[in-house]
């Protein structure tokens, strides 16, 4: 079968050439290929998964990559896939991400029933037939095929016709071409036709936040920033733990595995779909929401609610979690767990289990003569915490006003400000215990970070590092710092306040049980 997908796309291209400037022409001749997107069903249980092709598209828009970074070396993401030509065997895409499947198989659910979520993998449209090969890690964290699908690009099922239209494109910030930058979507949702104005204005403003956190405010020019915003039929999205349902144009809702204050959205392809009209690698969905809350996947979407009082911070940390991987930093449980035998060194790069100090993988961060592990005021810490998080409960037992959760996340703002302040070690790098859930085992890299509380603190320089890593493979070319931002990263780590603009930010404290509460905060 011949081209279905390129014949159409050949004629357009070829009537636009009618009445375009020859400059325009030439750039056109040399055209990026458009994004492929292979969706897939993932189904299992906590002991089995499965696989099963659902339909190839050709999406509306050119692919908004850099071509020459078509390949992922940054050895982060729960699973990591690889486009990879069938006549030569060459890989010609790769990309690491993680999704909700990932997170969901770790649930209590998971050993009860079987669920499917629906997944998508995109890339540069192919000219001949690829092999799609999915990695999954192991035990011990290396990667292992899991999947595999053959895609011939020119095949008649390959979809080229354009969803529905989610509405007019918004360019909140153009630097330059999208194969040239990182391309940044913030997607509306919840929001009718007569808000779309102030998705607008929700939209810019947390644009504006996100760009007074190093390292984003010196490489702000390395971004664009996109906006779309299907209506939806009624305000808000669903929150079932308060008996709120809605049918939100892009699906999201709270209480993701029963976690009140987890924002995702399980409907991957209306998602997909109504993203497809603007150049992305990154998306962040606002939901026209009051209620704390947010949630963030890495290299799928986060997630936030846009009125909540503690948006500026929910918006920047689940950002850090969907566009670097960033683990979360912070643990509730003051109960002791000790680590598990066996216990492997996680993928992410803020995190450690510091199974060899000597080898610690910011050792090159660590000033000469900080003690590995590094003392903090820990138990006073949970201490507070542990009582904190009793009222949190409490208040969302009793479905108290959101006035009284922004009093107590106010107030702990201020009393863990004050603790983290005072430690020996305050504002340096080392290994502190106590992250990812846990409090003993896993260490993060500074005593306060974005990833571990809602201070007004600045992303700790371990993840700004990261940070800029994951800048440099998507808009490397123009003014990168990437890994050489090492010394402004150690500079600014001893000042705590980076970002002027900063609102307000209140404490941590995650949660009910660690993993279903995953990357909520
Ligand atoms: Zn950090």
């Amino acid at each position: 079968m011949e081209a279905v997908g390129y014949a159409a796309v050949n004629r357009k291209a070829l009537l636009l050439f009618l009445f375009l400037p020859l400059a325009t022409m030439a750039r056109l001749a040399s055209a990026a290929p458009h994004t492929m997107r292979l969706d897939y069903y993932h189904t299992g249980n906590a002991s089995e998964e499965r696989f099963s092709l659902d339909r190839v598209v050709l999406e509306p828009l050119e692919w908004p990559g850099q071509p020459e970074r078509a390949l992922d070396d940054t050895n982060l993401g729960k699973y990591f896939f690889e486009v990879v030509d069938r006549k030569t065997n060459r890989v010609l895409y790769s990309r690491g991400f993680a999704s909700i499947y990932g997170e969901w198989e770790t649930t209590g659910e998971a050993k009860e029933i079987h669920r499917t979520f629906h997944e998508s993998l995109r890339f540069p449209a192919p000219p001949d037939p690829v092999q799609i090969v999915l990695k999954k890690r192991d035990a011990k964290n290396a990667f292992r095929e899991i999947w595999t699908a053959l895609v011939e690009p020119k095949g008649m099922f390959v979809d080229p016709s354009p969803p529905e239209s989610p509405g007019p494109l918004l360019a909140i910030q153009k630097s330059g071409e999208p194969s040239e930058k990182v391309d940044f979507l913030i997607l509306g949702d919840g929001y009718t036709v007569s808000e779309r104005s102030k998705f607008e204005k929700d939209a810019r403003r947390l644009a504006e936040i996100l760009f007074s956190y190093v390292p984003f405010k010196e490489r702000r020019a390395d971004f664009n920033v996109w906006g779309l915003c299907p209506p939806s039929a009624e305000s808000g999205i669903s929150r079932p733990s308060t008996g709120i349902h809605r049918r939100s144009r892009v699906g999201a809702t709270y209480d993701a595995f029963g976690s009140e204050r987890y924002v995702l959205t399980f409907e991957n392809r209306a998602f997909r779909e109504v993203a497809s009209f603007a150049p992305y690698e990154f998306v962040e969905i606002l939901t026209n929401t009051r209620t704390y809350g947010g949630g963030g996947i890495f290299g799928l979407y986060s997630t936030v609610a846009a009125d909540s009082l503690w948006s500026p911070y929910v918006f920047v940390h689940e950002f850090g979690h969907h566009f670097a991987g960033l683990a979360d930093e912070y643990y509730t449980s003051d109960v002791a767990y000790e680590p598990a035998a066996g216990r492997v060194e996680p993928w992410e790069w803020n995190v450690t289990a510091l199974l060899d100090p000597a080898q610690l993988k910011w050792k090159d961060l660590v000033a000469p003569g900080t003690p590995i592990p590094t003392p903090w005021p820990k138990e006073a810490f949970e201490k507070q915490a542990k009582e904190i998080q009793a009222r949190r409960r409490k208040i969302r037992a009793e479905n108290r006003p959101e006035e009284e959760m922004d009093a107590l996340f106010k107030e702990q703002r201020v009393l863990e400000t004050k603790l983290l302040a005072t430690g020996p070690h305050a504002g340096r790098v080392g290994a502190f215990e106590g992250a990812m859930y846990e409090a003993r085992g896993y260490f993060r890299p500074q005593v306060d970070c974005v990833m571990f509380t809602r201070d007004e603190v600045p992303f700790c320089a371990v993840c700004r590092r990261a940070l800029a890593r994951v800048m440099d493979l998507y808009a490397g070319g123009s003014g990168s710092h990437g890994s050489s931002a090492k010394p402004s990263a150690v500079k600014s780590a001893s000042s705590p306040k980076t970002a002027a603009a900063e609102p307000s930010r209140a404490v941590t404290a995650p949660t009910q049980s660690a993993k279903e509460s995953a990357r909520s905060e």
